[in-house]
């Protein structure tokens, strides 16, 4: 009896151990983002790393999912952009979406309310943040299994989602806009080919694509940042697919590219 006790007192201690060092080492790695992280005021970085994301990423570590969080990558309205590694090593992007930001309120909820996958009942920022991580995280991997060239999701949890990190030579992966395509005419109908595969094959139509959405890696496509991405049947489809197709047509055209109108190529993607 006396052992069963004494070995269920150790378990309970070792677990508490594992706590502590694990609280530990998350206060640790927030305090040497924040320190890395002098570009931008310390408010916003406070409010990414607000108690309740903190212990969002606590549980991530505990998964295994997240060893490591270093340097950010990038810092929007709704989310900072941070890489890091996974308790294997690999290298991983974890974006970490802002559960304060008035966005979401504003100008995400008609992208919300129209998808038949979520159903929209708690309207504060903080669940929406939640749901428009889900949401990118779904329409990640739909694109992903069917093999368009999107970054590998690989986990999310509440507000935190964490994906393949795209790089080149170990930095980020530049933009389209960073790094204009050798061939232009090539990349536009690799572009369009993946846009019609994603409304074909994958239901969805990207709803901001650009050449800011766009990484160019090798001089290959991979197509990014899918939160606002919407099934075909969603209200906005046809006008997020017309604006798409524009944007890419006004984008290429810079570049010499003889682009087709985007009704024709609208008719094309769809297939009328
Ligand atoms: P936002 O919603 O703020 O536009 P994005 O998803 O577009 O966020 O990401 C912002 C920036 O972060 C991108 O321009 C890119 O440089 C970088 N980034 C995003 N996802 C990845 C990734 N999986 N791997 C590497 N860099 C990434
Ligand atoms: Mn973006």
């Amino acid at each position: 009896m006396k052992q069963v006790m004494a070995n269920s007192e150790e378990g309970n201690n070792r677990k508490k151990m594992e706590r502590i060092e694990l609280q530990t080492r998350i206060v640790e790695i927030r305090d040497r983002v924040l320190q890395k992280d002098r570009t931008s005021d310390r408010a916003v970085l406070e409010e990414v790393f607000d108690k309740l994301t903190l212990m969002t990423i606590y549980t991530l570590l505990n998964k295994k999912a997240i060893e490591e969080i270093f340097g950010v990558i990038k810092s929007g309205k709704e989310s900072r952009i941070y890489t890091g590694i996974d308790s294997e090593g690999n290298r991983i992007a974890i974006k970490i979406y802002l559960t304060t930001s008035a966005v979401f309120k504003k100008g995400m909820l008609p992208y919300l309310e129209g998808d038949p996958r979520f159903r929209v009942v708690k309207k504060d920022s903080r669940s929406l943040a939640y749901l428009w991580a889900r949401k990118e995280f779904k329409n990640l991997m739909r694109a992903h299994k069917l093999g368009l060239p999107v970054p590998k999701p690989i986990h999310v949890q509440k507000n935190v989602l964490i994906m393949e990190f795209i790089s080149e030579n170990g930095e980020p992966a530049p933009t389209l806009k960073e790094k204009k395509p050798k061939n232009p005419s090539k990349m536009y109908h690799t572009l369009l080919k993946s846009v019609r595969s994603l409304y074909r094959n994958a239901k969805l139509v990207h709803g901001d694509l650009s050449e800011y959405n766009i990484m160019n890696v090798g001089e290959k496509p991979i197509i990014f940042d899918m939160s606002q991405s919407v099934h075909i049947e969603h209200p906005l489809s046809k006008k997020l697919l017309i604006r798409d197709l524009n944007v890419l047509n006004r984008f290429f055209k810079r570049l010499g590219v003889k682009t087709k109108t985007s009704e024709s190529l609208y008719e094309w993607v769809v297939g009328r």
